[in-house]
């Protein structure tokens, strides 16, 4: 509706992402001028499906961007000592500037006491408690890179985004409570949705910015948008399709496309924001570490 059509102007993450990781390439150029390289350790415990696509994309990135990508394949009964001491180990490696362990971890392993044995400076998920208590108290934090994608998705678009009413429904760690911090940061009014909210259209009906995080097909209809609302839609839910399956975000797409003045496609929209913003992530955390300055445009 932006461009005066009937339809929301589509908010293309695959260009933006791309557009990012050029920046991301050349602040790895300066830092391997100035004598550093940024590499990033992923642990992988286990063989799920999706999880090893993820590293395998991570681990590509990385390279593609001239940065170092150390991997660490340990098997699905790997035990909580064996893994902390990795994580010791890469805590004390000058190498390594970004730790990542891939989540879900096996049941038998305490993901938060694994997490938060990560250094917090190099917790590029900005999932370490530390990390969660800066971003709430408003201060310089390592921020989880899929928030992270949609907040700059968020500011290319809108350049300020104070006073705006925005949505976010969800409430997970890893996406919807820290962008809602995100949003507060930026003078938005900020609701948290969730699944005990009492007539979630009506709450969403009110936002200027819808954050979709739910995990539910097609969940947000067309006539829960406010017209010419922003809808970043952060689900990824794969439906059986004819002959393979289909990629689906949390809001139905054609209904509300019909309503917004901006969306984000599923497939294309947030999706390759986050590898990007753990590159970028990445990038910032080996310039702190090196007290070098830190590279502009990189992060919020
Ligand atoms: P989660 O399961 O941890 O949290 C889902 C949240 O949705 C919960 O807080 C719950 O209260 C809320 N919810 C559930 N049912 C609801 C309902 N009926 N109405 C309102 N709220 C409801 O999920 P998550 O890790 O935050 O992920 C959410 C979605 O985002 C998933 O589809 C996931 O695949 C996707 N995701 C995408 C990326 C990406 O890179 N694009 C990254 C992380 C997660």
């Amino acid at each position: 509706m932006a461009d005066g059509s009937d339809r929301a102007r589509v908010i293309d993450g695959k260009a933006f992402a791309a557009r990012l990781r050029e920046r991301v390439t050349g602040a790895v150029h300066d830092l391997r001028a100035a004598g550093v390289t940024p590499g990033l350790a992923v642990i992988l415990v286990g063989e799920d499906p999706a999880s090893q696509v993820y590293v395998r994309s991570k681990h590509r990135q990385c390279l593609e961007a001239g940065m170092e990508s150390f991997e660490h394949r340990l098997p699905a009964d790997t035990s909580e000592a064996d893994l902390l001491a990795l994580i010791r180990r890469l805590n004390g490696d000058e190498a390594v500037h970004g730790i990542l362990v891939q989540l879900p971890l096996p049941r038998h392993l305490d993901s938060d006491l694994v997490i938060n044995s990560i250094d917090p400076r190099k917790d590029v998920d900005g999932f370490h408690i530390s990390n969660v208590g800066l971003l709430g108290t408003g201060q310089k934090a390592m921020i989880p890179c899929t928030p992270l994608g949609c907040l700059l998705l968020l500011r290319d678009l809108h350049r300020d985004l104070s006073g705006m009413e925005a949505v976010v429904i969800g409430r997970s760690n890893i996406v919807g409570k820290p962008m809602a911090q995100l949003l507060l940061r930026e003078n938005c009014t900020v609701t948290i949705a969730h699944s005990r909210t009492r007539d979630l259209p009506a709450v969403t009906r009110r936002a200027d910015i819808v954050v979709a995080a739910v995990g539910r097909p097609e969940m947000v209809r067309g006539d829960w948008i406010r017209p010419g609302a922003t809808v970043i839609d952060v689900g990824i839910n794969r439906l059986p399709g004819e002959g393979k399956e289909r990629l689906v975000g949390d809001v139905h797409y054609d209904s509300a496309a019909a309503v917004a003045g901006a969306i984000t496609p599923v497939p294309g929209g947030v999706g390759p924001m986050t590898i990007a913003c753990l590159l970028a992530n990445t990038v910032v955390a080996c310039a702190r570490l090196h007290n070098l300055p830190e590279p502009e445009g990189l992060t919020a």
